[in-house]
């Protein structure tokens, strides 16, 4: 008898090779054992061009209506991906137009076995990072200084007043650079990050530059304790976890000494930054995953890495590839798990982490995908799969398990 689903997934089919592994996945790991309630959207490259990228949008109006979404990484198209697929228009991120929907935080996760050890070797559990993807130096204005002159910053209100402070007087050529967030955005960011503790049941740690950036990184640390002592002080008390501040240098130095197990929220650069650090310290892009959490409680989840073009092409060729399945097999266990703890299917939530639990035991077992190859420290020699036969060891694990 298979597991029955109340509400169904959003889910979000995308491109290339993942959009291989995700037809794999459902067949050999999902449908055998669930009877897989979803929406679908196609958000592959061809389907986004036919329907001018409405389908994105509906597929973001879906995950808000239904509160838990799962999808498969997709192209951004660049200009090479517009003459590959005959584009009318270089369509735009669907992950942008996805998290604007949502008003979302990215976390990511890595996941973690052993055999695979992170570089830092005090780190037993995994860090998760939150980047605050809005405003700052990615929605900023520069200009190339070239003769003497004056830089000064202006705000001219609709109410008619102005604010003026001088930047910098240039003698000589230079650069300058303008920037700017919104609080509502802040709050938004602030609330994703205490939702996902609560929800992860993790300490979360912010960090900013305050003691330099007295006014804007300090209106990040303001709003994050406003909203923490108004809203969420008591959850965390009840749960037994922390919320700290600390400065950006402190924290780096704190995570580098830590054992793990926590979430670091970061501003939008510093995010970017330190998400690529823990990914790479930790082992590999393709054993991370990632949720959108809206402040509302709407989660989407998918792996961290893209569409891994290169063993597409190989597997349209007909050769067979290698392409690790584990971060959208999380994908796919998170989703089900949340729609399990919210509809009360516990069978559900066994199952999601029964497949987890087994992926990480095949690998374990020596059984991985060529990038994992190179990274393996284990005891057993490492025995190089290609896609389907591992996703294939994966059921024969979760089976002997059951
Ligand atoms: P990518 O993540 O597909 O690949 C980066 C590198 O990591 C490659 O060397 C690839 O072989 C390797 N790699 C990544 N995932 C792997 C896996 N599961 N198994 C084995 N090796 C893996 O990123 P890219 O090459 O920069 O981009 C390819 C396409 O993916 C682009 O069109 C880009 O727009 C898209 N992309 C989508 C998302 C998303 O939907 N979230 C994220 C990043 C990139």
């Amino acid at each position: 008898m298979k597991i029955q689903m109340k509400t169904p997934l959003v889910e979000m089919d995308g491109d290339e090779m993942t959009r291989v592994l995700w037809k794999d996945i459902k067949e050999i790991l999902l449908e055998p054992y669930i009877d897989l309630k979803t929406e679908y959207y196609d958000l592959g490259l061809p389907a986004r061009e036919a329907t001018k990228d409405q389908i994105t949008v509906d597929a973001a109006e879906a995950s808000k209506r239904l509160g838990v979404a799962v999808k498969c990484a997709t192209i951004t198209p660049n200009a090479q991906r517009v003459e590959e697929y005959n584009l009318s228009e270089m369509w735009k991120s669907p992950n942008g137009t996805i998290r604007a929907i949502l008003d979302g935080t990215v976390f990511r996760t890595p996941i973690m076995v052993k055999g695979i050890e992170p570089v830092v070797k005090n780190w037993k559990e995994p860090i998760t990072i939150a980047r605050h993807a809005y405003g700052d130096v990615y929605r900023n204005q520069e200009m190339r200084i070239t003769e003497p002159g004056t830089a000064s910053l202006v705000f001219e209100s609709d109410s008619g007043s102005t604010e003026k402070a001088v930047v910098f007087r240039f003698e000589g050529p230079g650069v300058l650079q303008g920037q700017y967030n919104k609080d509502d955005s802040i709050a938004s960011f602030a609330r994703s990050c205490f939702q996902y503790a609560l929800d992860q049941g993790k300490d979360l740690w912010f960090s900013s530059k305050d003691t330099i950036s007295k006014k804007y990184d300090h209106r990040f640390k303001d709003i994050f304790q406003e909203i923490f002592d108004a809203e969420y002080k008591e959850a965390f008390g009840k749960a037994g976890l922390d919320y700290f501040y600390t400065l950006i240098d402190d924290a780096v130095a704190r995570v580098i000494r830590s054992r793990g197990g926590y979430i670091w929220a970061c501003k939008n650069y510093d995010g970017d930054v330190m998400s690529d650090m823990i990914s790479t310290a930790f082992g590999s892009l393709a054993m991370m995953t990632s949720v959108l959490v809206s402040p509302e409680g709407n989660y989407e989840y998918e792996a961290a890495h893209g569409t891994v073009t290169r063993h597409y092409y190989k597997w349209l060729k007909g050769e067979s590839t290698s392409t690790n399945p584990v971060a959208t097999i999380f994908a796919w266990t998170g989703a089900l798990r949340k729609r399990g703890e919210l509809d009360e299917i516990p069978e559900l939530v066994e199952f999601a982490e029964g497949l987890e639990a087994a992926c990480i035991r095949t690998i374990e077992g020596g059984k991985m995908t060529g990038d994992l190859v190179g990274l393996w420290s284990g005891d057993v020699p490492a025995q190089k799969l290609d896609s389907r036969a591992f996703l294939e060891a994966i059921r024969d694990e979760m089976e002997a398990a059951a």
